[in-house]
């Protein structure tokens, strides 16, 4: 099992902003894009990924709208390996199959393209976004990949919001990676 060192994962944490009250009052953003530019952060990032899914045999990445873009169409780009988007309703232009999930008022609907992970069935799959918060978006995109007839085999997440459910509900599903745990 790869992990952090004591001095990588400290290097993560301090690259990462707290917003306060974004998008709304009473929410803490996780802001990310401060471990991007960050180029010691992104490289620690990047070379622990690299290293935990080398050996997990995976065909492809799926990265969920928008910031699972990042990481995920890197880490495949590393792995030699395929990437596929997981967008919001309405922005894919082939045949897709979508599914909706619950947010805290109303429901919001992820979409993959049918054909995406190829005509061969279980095909390995590991499905990528920045942070887990109650889990539905993650739970949408899983379900997405196994209805394509290819396999989730684990999600990853740079941040796991620890004090809501989601990871545990998820794990219900799948395998479930975080790089760091916020509680
Ligand atoms: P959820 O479906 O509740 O697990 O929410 C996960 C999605 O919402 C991810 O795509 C995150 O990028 C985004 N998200 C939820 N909460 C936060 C937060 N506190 N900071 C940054 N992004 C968040």
């Amino acid at each position: 099992m790869i992990t952090l060192s004591k001095t990588e994962k400290k290097i993560l944490e301090d690259s990462i902003r707290d917003i306060q009250d974004f998008p709304k009052p009473g929410i803490v953003f996780k802001d990310i894009t401060t471990l991007l530019n960050n180029k010691e952060a992104y490289g620690v990032l990047m070379n622990h990924l690299y290293q935990r899914y080398k050996e997990y045999n995976l065909e492809y990445i799926a990265g969920i709208d928008a910031r699972g873009f990042i990481f995920g169409a890197a880490l495949a780009q590393m792995l030699g390996i395929g990437f596929v988007p997981i967008r919001k309703k309405g922005k894919l232009p082939y045949t897709t199959i979508s599914e909706k999930y619950a947010l805290e008022y109303g429901v919001d609907e992820i979409e993959v393209h049918i054909d995406a992970f190829g005509k061969q069935i279980g095909a390995r799959v590991l499905v990528i976004d920045d942070l887990i918060a109650t889990g539905g978006t993650a739970n949408a995109a899983a379900t997405l990949v196994n209805q394509t007839g290819a396999k989730c085999v684990e999600c990853c997440f740079i941040l796991g919001l620890t004090f809501l459910d989601g990871i545990k509900k998820l794990q219900e599903k799948t395998d479930v990676y975080s790089v760091i745990e916020v509680d």
